[in-house]
């Protein structure tokens, strides 16, 4: 029996602008990701990176060529069918954590779920679960301004997972943040790939955290220039986690990274 890819670009190319200023961002891009993978990618600036997590993410469509999710042609799709679709299979962090700044991390996190019209009840529930698998118990009062950075990433990340997403996008996620949270935080996005069975595809210029991923594509120039397996991503080669360093006793941490 054979199953289908989660996600194939076939041919993809996206062309920004038109005439003489055009410019072809992703020049003929092939692609087949398998639910469950962990993919980084990964290349220089301009090579088509965030233009290729902006078709995989449904923000955007190819101008030439298809992509498929679980079988559905996406570029065939309106925006708000767009929107479902991501609303349904995809979660978003980015490397700004994008947070709202007055609001706790509870409400934060419940935010999709209120998007989804989801009752108070069950947002309640299903966000302190989010929080608590980042490692956020007794966290969920504070404000963006009382967490480090990295718990602010935790935030973010629950916020993607509390909808149950298939697959998380991630944008740089730790491109704000220093090393020792940086890994914790790649150790968190390893966990959820093994043990959730969540499809990560992390952007990341960084080859110490694309070293968290199972596969790593390079792009050049608006095509994959490489894809190769990584046969001993570092989450798996290092045990497990400190838990004192996964897990932040409440109340307020005082670090500012
Ligand atoms: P990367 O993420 O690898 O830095 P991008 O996908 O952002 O690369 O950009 C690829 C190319 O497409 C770059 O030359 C960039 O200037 C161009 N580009 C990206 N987005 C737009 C846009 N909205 N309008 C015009 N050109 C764009």
């Amino acid at each position: 029996m054979s199953t289908l890819p989660l996600i194939e670009l076939k041919s993809v190319t996206k062309t920004y602008g038109q005439g003489a200023t055009a410019l072809q961002a992703l020049k003929g891009v092939d692609l087949s990701i398998e639910a469950g993978d962990f993919v980084a990618i990964m290349g220089p600036s301009g090579s088509g990176k965030s233009t290729a997590m902006n078709t995989l993410g449904c923000l955007d469509t190819p101008t030439t060529g298809q992509y498929l999710f679980n079988g559905v042609h996406v570029e065939t799709l309106s925006r708000d069918q767009r929107a479902l679709l991501r609303r349904r299979y995809l979660g978003f962090v980015f490397q700004g954590f994008n947070l709202l700044a007055r609001t706790s991390a509870q409400e934060n996190v419940e935010l999709p779920l209120l998007y989804r019209g989801e009752p108070t009840k069950m947002r309640h529930a299903a966000a302190k679960k989010a929080l608590a698998s980042v490692g956020l118990a007794g966290w969920e009062h504070h404000t963006p301004a009382e967490l480090s950075g990295g718990q602010q990433q935790r935030v973010a990340i629950a916020r993607a997972l509390v909808t149950e997403p298939a697959v998380l996008l991630a944008d740089e996620p730790t491109g704000n943040l220093d090393t020792q949270r940086s890994r914790e935080i790649m150790h968190l996005l390893w966990q959820l790939n093994v043990d959730h069975g969540i499809t990560v595809l992390m952007v990341t210029h960084e080859a110490d955290m694309a070293a968290y991923a199972k596969r790593i594509l390079h792009f050049v120039d608006g095509v994959v220039d490489s894809d190769t397996r990584n046969p001993n991503p570092t989450g798996a080669s290092h045990g497990g986690p400190d838990p004192h360093s996964m897990s932040h006793p409440a109340p307020a941490a005082t670090e500012a990274n």
